[in-house]
């Protein structure tokens, strides 16, 4: 609360762009639910489809393929070194970057609307596809605050998230457990079963 409080102090004296990200458009129709993730190796030991020349886990690697069935060939980055944000999941090979419109520019249209579907699709299908969160134009859904439903992304004191990249406007980015979230999040996960929200 009192970071919150600094942080919005700081913005309104530095002129920092306010983080407001826009609303969570209307539900829309989702393509088909996913395969479910059943098991694999353990470990970063899959080379990565997305051809970055890193490697990506088994429950990476599957949801790429049901991502590729049922939306088509995206364009994505998923092992990267990300260098300068240690917690990030992209050197594990636990996350990808879906790049929707061009990267470095916000996304407008079609283009919103083709990344919520791809966002919440992965946030209704998250037991079966391993999902831990999932950030998109400044909103973000993950496990740990599931109540909260798509909130603010805020930028982890990491990423600038007035810029399209640090605010994910111009890529939706999705991380992977490697076990079930029935098992890591039982109470958000039987929550999740329940009203299946995208
Ligand atoms: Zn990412």
């Amino acid at each position: 609360m009192i970071a919150q409080g600094i942080a919005l102090v700081l913005t309104v004296v530095l002129g920092a762009a306010d983080p407001r990200p826009p609303a969570v458009p209307p539900m829309t129709p989702l393509p088909a639910a996913p395969a479910p993730y059943v098991s694999g190796t353990a470990g970063c030991v899959i080379p990565d489809p997305s051809g970055t020349g890193g490697c990506v886990t088994a429950p990476t690697a599957w949801l790429m393929g049901q991502v590729r069935l049922r939306f088509g060939d995206l364009k994505a980055q998923c092992w990267d070194e990300h260098a300068w944000n240690p917690t990030s999941d992209h050197p594990l090979g636990r996350a990808c970057d879906y790049v929707i419109g061009k990267t470095g520019a916000f996304a407008e249209g079609d283009d919103v609307a083709r990344g919520w579907l791809l966002a919440r699709w992965f946030r209704v299908n998250a037991i079966a596809l391993r999902v831990h969160y999932v950030i998109w134009q400044g909103r973000i859904w993950s496990w740990e605050h599931h109540e909260q439903s798509w909130r603010p992304y805020l930028g982890a004191g990491v990423y600038d998230v007035s810029t399209p990249d640090g605010g994910h406007y111009d890529h939706v980015h999705v991380s992977t457990v490697d076990s079930r979230p029935e098992d890591l999040f039982p109470a958000a996960a039987d929550q999740a079963r329940e009203n299946r929200k995208p």
